[in-house]
């Protein structure tokens, strides 16, 4: 409801993208079924306005496709901060105008003595020959620390490659999030750069989601979610820790990451990646779509009944 961004989204579009049907169970405790043809209001709020706002969804209904493997790739390289730089301005250039084939992340953390550490991974449902062509636009600028692998995998082992085992100990993690909608310049390159590396190693990762192919094809006000043609990437700023002592400090590294990146940034976050921080969340979530998402809320839920601290509200919030 919220999007969903995943490795195949440059080649077969956002989760939401395939969803033919929602059935919800709205405030009046009405059974609907929202779709192109019934209740489109409802069916173009559910795809990007995030849960929790309009209903209980119990049923989506999601165009499947066909496909037997995927290619599975990672590569690695630990750098000086300049060297770093070169590495994420080609992979800002090439991305989001890659094959859509090929839905890459870039990976940026601190590597100790003012290094830095970054891993590209990703999926391509392309020919291995076009995946490594394309990947020399990164392996040939730097020499990587860990050789490119390539794997061919079955569709639900891709999915396990990068999902991870279904048992895992539930961790606290904060995470705030970063629309690119024009490429940063090298001042904006090198202030990533300059905030991760004196960060303690694991601490903080910055996770670079690419956008554009089929997620550009449609429209910014055709679903809830906005950001579509011209939208180049995510950041995720992201931490994961153990000891509930170490919360504070956690918050604050990356709320300085955070900050540093301020004077670069459109204002532009990602519902899913939820930010309880955010001054205005409604229009960093939602952007030009914000209007219609309240009124479609006024329809379904006028007394708020599904609310959160960050649902769509009933009425537009004072500018
Ligand atoms: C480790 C991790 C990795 C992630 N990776 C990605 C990623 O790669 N790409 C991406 O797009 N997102 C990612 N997310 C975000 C994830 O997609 C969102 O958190 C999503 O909202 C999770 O959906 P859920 O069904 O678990 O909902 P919950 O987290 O349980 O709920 C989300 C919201 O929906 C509401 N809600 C729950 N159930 C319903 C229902 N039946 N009807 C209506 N509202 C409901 C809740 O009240 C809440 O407001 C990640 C999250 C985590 C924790």
């Amino acid at each position: 409801m919220g999007g969903g961004h995943g490795l195949l989204a440059r080649s077969h579009g956002l989760t939401c993208d395939s969803l033919q049907q929602i059935n919800m169970v709205d405030s009046q405790a009405r059974a609907l079924q929202a779709n192109a043809g019934s209740e489109p209001d409802l069916y173009w709020a559910c795809r990007g306005g995030g849960g929790g706002s309009f209903g209980i969804a119990t049923q989506f209904m999601i165009s499947a496709f066909p496909l037997q493997t995927a290619l599975v790739f990672g590569v690695s390289w630990k750098l000086s901060q300049p060297h770093a730089a070169r590495i994420f301005a080609a992979w800002q250039t090439w991305a989001p105008n890659a094959p859509i084939t090929i839905t890459s992340i870039l990976k940026v953390g601190p590597a100790g003595g003012g290094l830095i550490t970054m891993r590209c991974i990703g999926q391509s449902v392309g020919s291995e020959t076009e995946l490594r062509n394309e990947l020399k636009t990164l392996t040939t600028l730097e020499t990587p620390s860990s050789a490119l692998s390539v794997q061919s995998l079955s569709f639900l082992n891709a999915v396990k490659h990068f999902a991870g085992p279904l048992e895992y100990e539930s961790a606290p993690f904060k995470a705030k999030s970063d629309y690119v909608l024009t490429p940063l310049d090298s001042a904006g390159i090198h202030d990533i750069m300059a905030a991760v590396a004196p960060i303690p190693v694991g601490n903080i990762v910055l996770l670079c989601d690419s956008y554009g192919g089929k997620v550009s094809d449609v429209a910014a006000d055709a679903t809830a979610f906005p950001r579509r043609v011209g939208t180049q990437y995510c950041i995720q700023y992201f931490s994961s820790w153990t000891r509930a002592g170490d919360t504070p400090t956690r918050l604050a590294q990356v709320a300085k990451v955070y900050a540093a990146m301020r004077p670069h940034m459109p204002g532009a976050s990602y519902v899913n990646y939820c930010d309880l921080d955010l001054p205005d969340f409604a229009k960093a979530y939602w952007g030009d779509n914000l209007a219609r998402l309240v009124a479609v809320k006024q329809q379904f839920d006028p007394d708020n009944l599904f609310h959160h601290a960050q649902s769509v509200p009933v009425s537009l919030p004072a500018v």
